[in-house]
């Protein structure tokens, strides 16, 4: 997506060896005509394959789930990292391993809302080894509903991410692949959408 890699060649800061930095647009200030974009351009790619929810964990991945539900005309979920005391009824968990925290976390989405009549998109900021997405998938497969795939914003080719989904048979379509960071500047290599 033109626009977003754009704005990562604009905006991006390349942290260390494998760490990309979008908080002026992404994960902490939130540019929403971007987001309602990013919504518009999932929705249009992804229309006709009868997605009914669209899942994504918290923080990050809220923005531009919920421009993509409101543009598929859907409901949004988002799986929460920590338990809150109004959560007191049946839960779907699993396990998450964070690559920006390093701290596994327990993520849970309440059971009654999702069902085996769901057929989920799942949408994050970034795919690098794929954890937050398979927790997602797995909360979805204790739910009995099917998944219609993975919507990335940035995708670390070079990481695992994507291999580990395709193995679940699951998927992915990410708006900008990086192929490698060399002297701090991002490579893109061919995005899905
Ligand atoms: P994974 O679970 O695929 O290993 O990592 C995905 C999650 O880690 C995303 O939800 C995102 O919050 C975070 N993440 C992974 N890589 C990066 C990165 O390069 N920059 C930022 N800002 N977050 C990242």
């Amino acid at each position: 997506m033109k626009a977003l890699i754009d704005r990562i060649e604009k905006d991006g800061y390349v942290l260390g060896e494998n760490i990309l930095k979008v908080d002026t647009f992404v994960t902490h200030q939130v540019d929403a005509q971007l987001m309602e974009e990013i919504g518009q351009h999932f929705a249009n790619a992804l229309k006709n394959k009868g997605i009914t929810k669209v899942v994504t964990l918290e923080a990050a991945g809220i923005a531009p789930a919920l421009e993509t539900a409101k543009a598929l005309g859907v409901p949004m979920i988002f799986a929460r990292k920590t338990k809150s005391l109004t959560m007191n009824e049946e839960l779907l968990t699993s396990e998450v391993y964070s690559f920006t925290k390093q701290v596994t976390s327990t993520i849970s989405i309440s059971s009654k809302f999702l069902s085996n009549e769901d057929k989920v998109l799942i949408i994050d900021d970034f795919l690098a080894n794929g954890q937050a997405a398979k927790g997602l998938i797995e909360l979805c497969e204790q739910a009995g509903a099917s998944v219609a795939g993975v919507g990335i914003l940035i995708e670390k080719s070079f990481q695992d991410g994507r291999k580990l989904l395709e193995e679940m048979a699951v998927p992915v379509y990410s708006l900008a692949r990086i192929g490698a960071f060399v002297d701090g500047k991002v490579q893109f290599i061919e995005a899905d959408l």
